[in-house]
């Protein structure tokens, strides 16, 4: 299982594909993509390798410059499409990614079941998903803000990457107890599981710690807690034969 994703100039797609194929070595049993292209959201998933998203996306639109990329190894809901990351909120505006288990899913379910939310998956992660989207449209808050209230709620691990239509160019990341590193270029960025989908690109990047979100724009990097204060990115130089490793 890994996440990937990129915000920037060039054509998200290839460099989506190219580090979820970094990732393979993580095992997985479906992969998929979301790209923000404005003004909607493309989302392309599969069960099977990644040659079989790269199949099914062949002849569809991947000229967006902003996208999230997903390896699962499902842990609730069979392998298949439908249960394949990422998953749509109920009203179709955020995608989102998760690596990880969210523990207290049923809960969290049942009270979105109260509320009249149906699912089109068996995840833990699409309860997540709409959980954050209902706070997003009760709160009248953004999405980095309604993460942030959804996150101090939900236990278990995770990674997980968000775009919105409401936002073009922007991600939204967020991990406890699963791995994320962004790698920062030239009015880009880059998120992996590790640093292999990045290291073709740029050697500067920067590990996130358990309770930190990330707001990242091609030109734009900010850190937060739970709490919302910020914190100072810590950007490290990657040193080439660690990268070797990886
Ligand atoms: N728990 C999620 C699922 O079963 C994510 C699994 C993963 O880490 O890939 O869909």
């Amino acid at each position: 299982c890994g996440i990937v994703g990129y915000t920037g100039q060039k054509q998200a797609y290839p460099i989506l594909i190219d580090g979820l194929k970094k990732l393979e070595y993580r095992g997985y049993d479906s992969a998929g993509v979301a790209l923000h292209t404005g003004n909607q959201i493309l989302v392309y998933k599969k069960q099977g390798k990644v040659s079989a998203l790269e199949a099914f996306a062949a002849e569809r639109s991947t000229t967006a410059t902003t996208g999230i990329g997903h390896t699962r190894w499902a842990t609730h809901g069979e392998p298949s499409d439908r249960n394949a990351h990422p998953h749509f909120s109920k009203s179709g505006t955020i995608a989102m990614i998760h690596n990880g288990i969210i523990e207290n899913y049923a809960q969290l379910k049942n009270e979105l079941l109260g509320k009249g939310y149906t699912f089109g998956s068996d995840t833990d992660s699409e309860v997540l998903l709409n959980f954050i989207e209902d706070i997003k449209l009760n709160n009248v808050c953004s999405l980095e803000e309604a993460v942030r209230i959804a996150l101090k709620r939900v236990t278990g691990a995770y990674v997980i990457l968000l775009i919105d239509k409401e936002y073009p160019d922007t991600i939204i990341a967020a991990r406890k107890g699963s791995p994320l590193v962004i790698g920062v270029g030239k009015n880009e960025h880059f998120l992996g599981s590790d640093a292999s989908p990045m290291l073709a690109y740029t050697k500067e990047v920067v590990y996130i710690n358990d309770y930190e979100l990330a707001i990242v724009r091609p030109d734009e990097l900010i850190l937060k807690n739970l709490g919302n204060e910020r914190i100072t990115p810590f950007v490290q130089q990657l040193d080439l034969e660690l990268a070797a490793i990886e």
